[in-house]
């Protein structure tokens, strides 16, 4: 059996001087593989990936290992703590009100510079150099004065610092109520299909500050420029943002099935000897970022959800009902919500009860197989 050893980070402090700590779980492989590391909770009420790092941890110490793996659960200390009544709320930092998955951090001058040096480093050398100077990166800030250092993105760094040591990165997310879905970076389509994820997000060579962009934009964009001197680089990092369906929801047979989802995809990549996990046979289909469209409450009123996650929708079909009791008695109360094109419904507000202009339901638009 692997030994997992756990270390405890001190990523910020509270009020009252206790600190902010997380449990960082690690296990070593022979070496010969990839490295990889997975974070759950970022997301306060997006709970369901600390359970599917238990399903992991109980299989991954049974397994033989190539590669060393980190897993972070509870990876934003304040998130899953930030209550109001009976509900997490914990998608934004409560002061500053910044999505807590927009704080990581790429300097693409670090690119341009590594590129124009890099010329006579081998592949090897190559990956080795930039792999360490991404980390300097972010040490030089978790380093630097204290002052300089908000909440959220110091808890952000610490743990990009860990994905850095990493060649493959899993942030596992859910959406509110919500189909499984995988965010995958464009030049690793053809990974996304190890994953037993149906409905898969091809997102383009853009930083917005989320981790999984934080790990594989800079080694996408060092292989365009690279591209540029005539060199062929294969961008040897992947990332990935893991939606496991919804939040507010432990559920240990799905997170099972979650796990074996993510062994097969990490024994495809060589992670494991002799392993067996292997994808499932299933229809994938797949949406550009583009085609990610948002559909926004029309008007204020209580909802029936009727378009269900993760089905097809056609031009016309009625997503929703929204009920409006305050004109029983002048017009008509109960109004069907169309959407105008075929679509996959893959996620809808967790409430109700709806301003107009909430953001009603996520559909993947001009899906196609992958
Ligand atoms: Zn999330």
């Amino acid at each position: 059996m692997n030994h997992i050893e756990q270390q405890n980070i001190q990523v910020g402090e509270i009020a009252n001087g206790l600190p902010l700590s997380i449990p960082v779980y690690r296990l070593k492989g022979d070496g010969s593989g990839k490295s990889v590391y997975i974070q759950a909770n970022m997301h306060g009420a997006e709970v369901q990936g600390n359970a599917v790092i238990y399903q992991l941890l109980e299989q991954l110490k049974m397994l033989d290992l190539r590669g060393d793996i980190t897993l972070v659960p509870y990876a934003n200390p304040i998130g899953c703590n930030q209550k109001s009544g009976e509900f997490t709320l914990g998608r934004f930092d409560p002061i500053t009100g910044v999505n807590w998955n927009r704080l990581y951090h790429f300097n693409t001058e670090l690119v341009s510079e590594f590129a124009e040096r890099s010329s006579n480093l081998s592949d090897e050398q190559l990956r080795h150099e930039f792999k360490a100077a991404l980390e300097a990166e972010v040490d030089t800030r978790l380093n630097g004065p204290a002052h300089k250092l908000a909440t959220g993105k110091r808890i952000a760094l610490n743990l990009q610092k860990l994905a850095h040591q990493a060649d493959i990165v899993l942030d596992l997310h859910t959406g509110p109520i919500s189909a499984k879905h995988l965010y995958a970076p464009e030049y690793a389509r053809d990974s996304a299909r190890y994953f037993d994820i149906e409905h898969v997000l091809l997102i383009p060579n853009e930083f917005d500050g989320a981790m999984d962009e934080a790990a594989f934009c800079p080694w996408w964009q060092l292989q365009e420029q690279l591209a540029q001197q005539g060199r062929d680089f294969a961008v040897p990092v992947e990332a990935y943002t893991v939606e496991l369906g919804s939040q507010e929801r432990i559920d240990l047979d799905d997170a099972l099935e979650d796990a074996n989802s993510i062994l097969s995809y990490l024994n495809y990549q060589g992670v494991f000897k002799d392993a067996h996990y292997t994808p499932k046979v299933m229809q994938r289909h797949a949406c550009y970022l583009k085609d990610y469209v948002a559909y926004y409450a029309p008007m204020g009123g209580m909802v029936q959800y009727k378009a269900k996650l993760g089905e097809h929708v056609k031009a016309g079909d009625t997503i929703a009902h929204i009920l409006r009791m305050e004109r029983y008695l002048s017009e008509e109360p109960l109004h069907p919500v169309k959407f105008n094109q075929d679509a996959i419904a893959i996620l809808h507000f967790a409430s109700a009860s709806v301003n107009q202009g909430t953001e009603l339901y996520k559909f993947f638009t001009n899906t196609f197989d992958l």
